[in-house]
């Protein structure tokens, strides 16, 4: 039986495009895991969708003079369309707008009342006389406690990062109309978080292969204790409380998200024909979920929500939570709100897809922030891309074209080194999926670019182009081997560069689809002799300085 892996990638919020940090933080390493986990066979379901409620988006709304419905339809679609032109292939990409997910989530949250999970608190909170409405902690804006630069949210300082409670706030005001609110009481419910420290700590003290990252920033949680929290809000975009007492509120987006994966499988399984299906996963203790995050999410996926299963009790919990530090952009700090960002949607209008999934791959921040910059991206994609694993493909596919009439040339007798290089791609292909299995994307897209470096050292020493004067043979096996190389680069690149593996697998004419192969059976690939190849192209082209200028300036400028 292939093992059952469910993936799930942290859902986007529908405010705003994607930008290539949401992808470096989430998606392409998610990407990159399922795209090999579907070549080695196993039986993995791979989870996303947008997140559509919350108040950031009511602001947006409020802002541009539409309604949220209006907000989060377009970037919905424009974040799916992202994703589908990036090659980030999910099995279901839902949305939390949905009544099928409002409908899971409120009976998610029944359930946790009828257990005894949530409780009811009445808390003073800022209201706003002249918009007359609560004002949730985004909607608040003041002086920083601890560092005192003005502008800081009412759940946190953007400036010192600190989170804050919005009373701590010095002068608060409303955002909307700028006016000082006051306190009223209200009523909030809250989940029993803290009934689930010890379970929550027993949990992930078995988790040793968890990255430092999400184990420090929970041990941190653990040691200050961790406190129950409101599960509701006083706005009215978003899921109603399924209560009689509870006009008015809806289920904090915090709450409801992650719910989302639930409610995405479950839609996948409609969409199937088989509406069950879901539960062979999220109820079935032999399938391993797993969350991929950016390191902002840690708290709600390896605390809170856990937590949340822990009290339903009828899903599984999560077996791995790779979360990956952040990325910035010319070595500042990615800000959507100054736009120092590179939106996924305008870089397709310049470039094509892989060279952005392997810049974020090879340069992923897996343990520490990586920086994003234009001419390193420029450098990464003309001297590696094109100048070794294009370069290795063009230089070998123009000689067969060449000296061997476009056709796969005769094995002969191999030589050690013939033997050598094969036996290298056999070990690469070991070595890559190992450091996959482990979520070491940046490692394993070197071990490929390693693999590429070693097949033109190898053509070089065979110096095919002296051999076909002097031993025709020997030049033959040179380029068979050489070709044989490629097919299996072209299925250990899929992972990594999915659009250049497959034009690659359609350059050599091999057989079928090269995601019909499987990754441990890629050492035993072989393109027959004799067999054509296919229409050659350019794998990567070179990207030139000019184009690169025009994307710092547009960067720049946009601020
Ligand atoms: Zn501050
Ligand atoms: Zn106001």
């Amino acid at each position: 039986m292939p093992e059952k892996i469910l993936v799930t990638a942290a859902l986007p919020y529908a405010n705003g495009p994607l930008h290539i940090g949401h992808l470096a933080g989430a998606y392409i390493p998610a990407d990159v895991y399922v795209r090999y986990q579907r070549l080695k066979g196993a039986d993995v379901v791979f989870i996303c969708g947008s997140d559509e409620h919350g108040v950031p988006i009511t602001i947006r709304a409020d802002r541009e003079h539409a309604t949220p419905q209006e907000i989060v339809d377009r970037y919905h679609s424009l974040m799916k369309e992202s994703f589908r032109r990036m090659g980030v292939v999910f099995d279901n990409y839902s949305r939390t707008s949905l009544p099928l997910h409002h409908k899971i989530s409120q009976e998610i949250f029944l359930s946790l009342n009828a257990k005894g999970w949530i409780r009811e608190q009445e808390i003073r909170q800022y209201y706003c006389v002249s918009c007359r409405r609560f004002l949730p902690d985004r909607y608040i804006e003041g002086e920083c406690p601890h560092c005192h630069r003005l502008g800081a949210r009412g759940d946190q300082c953007e400036a010192c990062g600190r989170w804050l409670e919005p009373e701590q706030l010095i002068a608060a005001t409303c955002k909307i109309c700028g006016s000082a609110p006051e306190f009223r009481l209200t009523k909030h419910w809250y989940f029993r978080l803290s009934e689930f420290q010890k379970q929550l700590e027993d949990w992930q003290a078995s988790k040793l292969q968890w990255k430092n990252n999400v184990r420090e920033f929970c041990a941190g949680w653990f040691q200050e204790g961790l406190t129950d929290r409101p599960i509701t809000r006083d706005i009215d975009w978003g899921i109603p409380v399924p209560l009689p007492d509870a006009k008015g509120k809806v289920l904090y987006v915090w709450f409801d998200a992650p719910i989302g994966y639930i409610s995405s499988s479950v839609e996948w399984a409609q969409n199937l024909g088989t509406p069950e299906r879901w539960r062979d996963y999220w109820c079935s203790s032999d399938t391993r979920l797993i969350h991929f995050i950016g390191k902002d999410n840690i708290v709600f996926h390896a605390i809170v929500w856990p937590a949340v299963l822990m009290a339903h009790g009828e899903f599984i919990l999560p077996d791995h939570i790779p979360a990956n530090e952040f990325l910035n952009i010319e070595g500042e700090k990615l800000s959507t709100s100054r736009n120092w960002a590179v939106w996924v949607d305008e870089y397709l209008e310049v470039f094509p897809p892989d060279p952005l999934r392997y810049y974020l791959e090879a340069n992923a921040p897996e343990n520490k922030d990586a920086d994003f910059a234009w001419k390193d991206f420029q450098t990464r994609n003309n001297s590696e891309l094109a100048d070794v694993l294009g370069n290795l493909v063009n230089r070998s596919l123009s000689f067969v074209e060449k000296q061997f009439d476009a056709k796969v040339p005769p094995a002969g007798e191999p030589s050690e080194a013939d033997r050598a290089i094969l036996r290298a791609a056999a070990e690469a292909t070991e070595r890559i999926g190992k450091l996959l299995e482990e979520f070491q994307v940046r490692r394993a897209v070197g071990e490929l670019m390693d693999l590429a470096r070693a097949g033109n050292k190898y053509f070089n020493d065979a110096a095919p182009w002296a051999t076909i004067k002097t031993d025709r043979a020997r030049c033959a096996a040179t380029l068979y081997t050489t070709l044989q190389l490629e097919a299996a680069l072209a299925v250990l690149m899929d992972p990594f560069l999915p659009f250049s593996a497959e034009k690659l697998w359609r350059m050599l004419n091999a057989p079928g689809s090269h995601l019909d192969q499987r990754w441990y059976e890629v050492p035993k690939l072989r393109l027959q002799e004799g067999r054509p190849l296919g229409q050659r192209e350019i794998l990567f082209h070179k990207i030139e300085d000019d184009i690169i200028e025009t994307q710092i300036a547009r960067l720049k400028s946009s601020q």
